[in-house]
């Protein structure tokens, strides 16, 4: 790929980037080139944290687990006492988790000891209770029954085993999950840096748009986008600003645009981008800001604007309710997690055998609806949902994956090999 230029207007002038077949790669590559993460951070207590994105590498100010404790619950001794696998020994006291044992532990002696309890001070392996034989204040081990072999240091969990004092457990742009909660309360913190939320602001556009709730008149369809659009944008755990939907009007959608742009990092758009509309919008938003719009090399979801007005970005994405929730996954939900500081890995695929027939013409990627099962010899085999055009929002609720289709690929027939993309 060529070096990739400094503004949005010179995309429509390269010939590179032929705006008629623009592939999908490409694209994501292009948007990710003009995001740049969002500088503002602010401390939060960690159990507000989770769905937020660290702002700094995270370094463990502590040995974990900080002492050697033991695995097992048994008896605490010195290995040198088990010399040749039997001993008899004397059970000096008891450490529990929470109440070590504070005294020395000398040759012939032992501490009963419970899991997760500090290993006493001159001992070095523990006995599991189970191999041990108890008389008063005595413990007989490998005596009579079948002789168990120990080793040195067996049963017992080593202070930093897990994490070393000083080593970066987490980094900067990591996602925090319940996990990552977890680990950042073991380490001791109760209040972590994370970058801001960000603000999205989200419209539809389209005259025949009416909102659920209301009756429809003749021409009318409900506005299915914005809420499918709203619910990915709030398991991103962005701030959502939902401006409703606006109609075909120039001077209304410019100013809603230029509000949005006031208030948001970035603004989402359905419908409009399509060839009939989109000269339009293009206009609009050459005025305000800069945009490009681009057919995508790819089924549902080919056209697709990306701009700016100021340092908001916009993503313009088509009507078609199935076209508008493959073009967000694909292209705007990484895009989002760029801005946010996260980073971004390419999403998983895998391959599947094909069930049923797949019709597919070369020219294009295609993200066809699929449910993915294992079959009784545990092959992960994939059958198409069945209609797949562009509106049938259905198909996505039946679907569990993406079945992709690259560019070239033509049709499959059942037992044929598919990369598939999970929900
Ligand atoms: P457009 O790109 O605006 O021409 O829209 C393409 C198709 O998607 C048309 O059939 C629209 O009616 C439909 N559409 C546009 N916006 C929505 C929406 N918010 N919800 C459901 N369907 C929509
Ligand atoms: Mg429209």
């Amino acid at each position: 790929m060529e070096p990739l230029p400094s503004s949005l207007s010179q995309l429509d002038t390269l010939n590179d980037y032929d705006p008629g077949s623009m592939p999908v790669e490409q694209a994501r590559q292009l948007i990710r080139h003009f995001l740049h993460p969002l500088s503002e951070r602010e401390a939060i207590a960690l159990h507000a944290a989770l769905h937020r994105t660290l702002a700094n590498d995270v370094a463990s100010p502590m040995n974990v687990p900080p002492h050697d404790n033991s695995a097992m619950d048994g008896y605490a001794l010195r290995f040198a006492d088990l010399a040749d696998g039997a001993a008899k020994l004397k059970v000096i006291g008891s450490s529990y988790a929470g109440h070590p044992y504070a005294g020395h532990v000398a040759a012939g002696e032992c501490v009963r000891i419970m899991t997760g309890a500090l290993i006493p001070d001159g001992c070095d392996s523990v006995v599991m209770q189970e191999h041990v034989k108890v008389d008063g204040d005595i413990i007989e081990i490998g005596s009579g029954h079948s002789p168990i072999s120990h080793s040195l240091a067996q049963n017992v969990r080593k202070a930093g085993e897990d994490i070393r004092q000083g080593a970066t457990v987490l980094a900067r742009g990591q996602l925090i999950r319940p996990v990552e909660m977890g680990l950042l309360a073991s380490l001791g913190f109760s209040e972590i840096t994370v970058y801001r939320k960000l603000k999205v602001a989200l419209f539809s556009t389209g005259d025949e748009l009416q909102q659920p709730g209301a009756p429809l008149s003749p021409g009318q369809i409900y506005d299915s986008n914005r809420y499918t659009l709203m619910g990915m944008l709030r398991e991103l755990d962005v701030d959502v600003l939902d401006m409703g939907n606006i109609r075909d009007d120039r001077d209304i959608l410019k100013q809603s645009l230029l509000d949005a742009a006031s208030q948001a990092d970035a603004i989402i758009t359905s419908g409009g981008v399509s060839v009939g509309e989109a000269d339009y919008i293009k206009q609009l938003l050459a005025e305000i800001g800069e945009v490009v719009f681009w057919k995508i090399a790819m089924k549902p979801g080919r056209p697709l604007a990306y701009g700016r007005i100021g340092a908001c970005h916009f993503f313009g994405l088509p009507g078609n309710p199935v076209a508008v929730m493959v073009t967000f996954q694909q292209f705007v939900r990484d895009a989002l997690r760029a801005l946010m500081g996260q980073a971004i890995k390419p999403a998983l695929t895998f391959k599947a055998i094909c069930g049923s027939p797949i019709r597919k013409a070369p020219g294009r990627t295609e993200f066809q609806r699929g449910i993915v099962t294992r079959d009784d010899n545990g092959e992960l085999v994939v059958c198409s949902v069945g209609n797949q055009g562009s509106g049938i929002l259905s198909s996505m609720s039946k679907a569990n994956c993406f079945i992709v289709l690259p560019v070239q690929q033509g049709n499959v027939e059942i037992g044929g090999s598919v990369e598939v993309q999970l929900f």
